[in-house]
């Protein structure tokens, strides 16, 4: 056996590795859902791989999970049969911290330790979160496909650093020994690791399995200690939670907290999600949708590079994270899994930009999101109401890209568009509100798209419309400019902005106004022409306007012009 090497652990590892140790754990038990979760992806890892190379199986094609209890020596460990560390995988994926959530959780982190430890009890920190319970984690590995003196040790205490030998492992994948502190021993008691897995694991399609016990009746003439029989291992194997990946379960069998739980687990969000959906469609494509509405906004929900949050599953096999294309752009917040029938497991990213099936999944999950936040949109229950306002101020600037991304849902989606008014300050008011106000022989729903609502509601442009008392929507997204070019009306009524041309309040104006009007173009119009000549770089026209109450003059962009804003955002934007 060659000597052990000694390394270091990256800097911000140490620093995680030092606040895991030293802080008070609110939920301490996550640990056992993390090092699952991570034996899972093993087995997940080698399935794929699998598909192109079975030889990788050996001579052990059934995947699974196995915990060990050893109250002498007081470890626990989790065994898996997946796709195994080679030894240089193990220093790099063991010593640094690679995975964007653990990234996204120190990044959360407070410096107060109270709210810290809490947040590490949430969330977890994947295989770290083994030092919780562990004063010593011990892994040994041996990678799918190579030699069993290819084996790998690895050890550590959890403070700066670790050590790494070369091993002989017969069998392939991992195993993670937590040699469990004194405080930590009740995690050496069946019952409880099993109630631990039934809280957090349950859903892992993988076979999680402990060791059969049985009781033995206490033996004749045995003495007072044994008297009353007791438990004792068996060699059997025996699966303790359902090991059906719960998508593929039947709705009504699955609870609203184990939906919970596997967002939270397989979305690193450690807030519950707003609302689910969760289909089996049939039909020319076949594929199971689940799809969750986050809280809260990731904080790069507008950067480019924001990914798809959905999962790309073909009949049952995981194939990849961030299946962009299953997904519009719009939706980009909603995070879940597809597991499809149809798909060739072998899929690639370049064939799945070209599939049909991918182009009706989308479609499919777009409109069942949209059927979704309208059926909470128009709840008549209070709870519901409320996660749908927290929805629209989260999402809802992203939501308004669909009116120029989705043509065809496009009236789907502008029914679930909310605004500020003239008449009230909360962004809460609808097109079907707006129309259900609008004054007898209105004929337009009028907006104006301003920087911020103080701007919005002191524009000289309004002036007209308050004196009517005529409502006007107060957009002030920077995309709204953009989004409502591409909506000209709502359920039949033209939409107006009351910053575009002459606005022609039809009906709602007086004929003496119009006349006053018209006298007063006629008699100033050598004004006007000196004006627009002396003007005339800087406007198109000067004119007469009904549509001013107290201030003087207002400026106007014409019907086909940009707007102002537009040209703001377009000139910030570089182009
Ligand atoms: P994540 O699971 O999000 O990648 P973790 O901290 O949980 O982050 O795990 C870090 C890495 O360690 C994994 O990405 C994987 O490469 C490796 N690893 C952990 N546990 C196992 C295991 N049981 N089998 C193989 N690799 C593992
Ligand atoms: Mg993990």
């Amino acid at each position: 056996n060659a000597q052990a090497k000694s390394y270091s652990f990256q800097a911000e590892v140490a620093q995680l590795l030092h606040l895991v140790t030293h802080s008070l754990y609110s939920n301490p038990e996550i640990f056992l859902r993390e090092l699952i979760s991570n034996a899972s992806d093993a087995c997940d890892k080698l399935r794929f791989e699998g598909i192109n190379n079975g030889a990788l199986y050996e001579n052990d094609p059934d995947l699974h999970v196995r915990i060990s209890l050893d109250k002498d020596n007081k470890t626990i460990t989790i065994s898996d049969n997946g796709i195994g560390l080679t030894e240089s995988e193990a220093i790099d994926n063991l010593g640094t911290i690679a995975k964007s959530g653990t990234k996204d959780f120190m990044s959360k982190l407070t410096g107060d330790q109270k709210n810290d430890a809490q947040l590490i009890g949430q969330f977890g920190v994947g295989f770290y979160s083994g030092f919780i319970v562990a004063d010593k984690i011990t892994v040994e590995s041996r990678k799918a496909g190579e030699p069993a003196s290819n084996g790998v040790r690895w050890i550590s205490g959890g403070t700066g650093d670790f050590d790494v030998e070369q091993i002989t492992k017969e069998s392939r994948g991992t195993d993670i020994i937590l040699h469990l502190r004194d405080d930590a021993v009740e995690y050496l008691e069946a019952w409880k690791v099993k109630q631990i897995v039934n809280k957090y694991s349950d859903h892992i399609s993988l076979p999680i399995q402990m060791r059969k016990e049985v009781w033995q009746e206490a033996e004749e003439g045995a003495d007072a200690e044994n008297a009353e029989g007791k438990m004792v291992l068996t060699d059997e194997w025996e699966t303790i939670n359902s090991a059906s990946a719960l998508w593929t379960r039947n709705k009504k069998d699955i609870s609203d907290e184990q939906y919970t739980e596997f967002y939270k687990q397989f979305s690193h969000d450690f807030e519950a999600p707003l609302a689910w959906s969760h289909n089996r469609v049939e039909g020319s494509t076949e594929y199971t949708q689940l799809l969750y509405i986050p809280a809260k906004a990731p904080h790069d929900l507008f950067t480019r590079e924001q990914k798809s949050g959905i999962k790309l599953y073909v009949k049952r096999v995981f194939i990849m994270d961030e299946a962009e294309n299953l997904m519009p752009s719009y939706l980009r917040f909603v995070k879940g899994i597809i597991d499809s029938a149809d798909l060739p497991l072998n899929v690639s990213r370049e064939l799945l930009q070209e599939s049909k099936d991918v182009r009706t999944i989308r479609e499919g999950n777009a409109r069942r999101v949209l059927s979704l936040l309208d059926s909470l949109a128009k709840s008549e229950d209070k709870e519901q109401q409320d996660k749908f306002a927290t929805f629209y101020k989260e999402f809802g600037a992203v939501l308004k890209e669909g009116l120029g991304e989705d043509f065809g849902n496009k009236d789907k989606i502008a029914k679930l568009l909310r605004f500020a008014s003239t008449n009230t300050d909360d962004v809460t008011v609808s097109f079907a509100d707006y129309k259900a106000n609008m004054k007898e022989g209105q004929d337009a729903i009028y907006y104006l798209t301003a920087e911020s609502l103080a701007a919005a509601k002191n524009s000289p442009q309004l002036e007209l419309f308050k004196k009517k008392g005529i409502e006007v929507l107060l957009m002030t997204d920077r995309v709204d400019e953009w989004a409502l070019n591409f909506l000209t009306d709502f359920d039949g009524t033209p939409l107006q902005s009351v910053a575009k041309g002459a606005v022609d309040l039809g009906k709602l104006q007086d004929e003496e106004e119009k006349k006053a009007a018209e006298t007063a173009a006629e008699t100033l119009k050598p004004t006007l022409d000196k004006l627009t000549d002396s003007l005339k770089d800087k406007a198109k026209e000067v004119r007469v306007t009904t549509r001013l109450v107290d201030s003087p003059a207002c400026l106007v962009v014409g019907d086909q012009d940009l707007s102002p804003q537009l040209v703001r955002m377009l000139k910030q934007a570089g182009q």
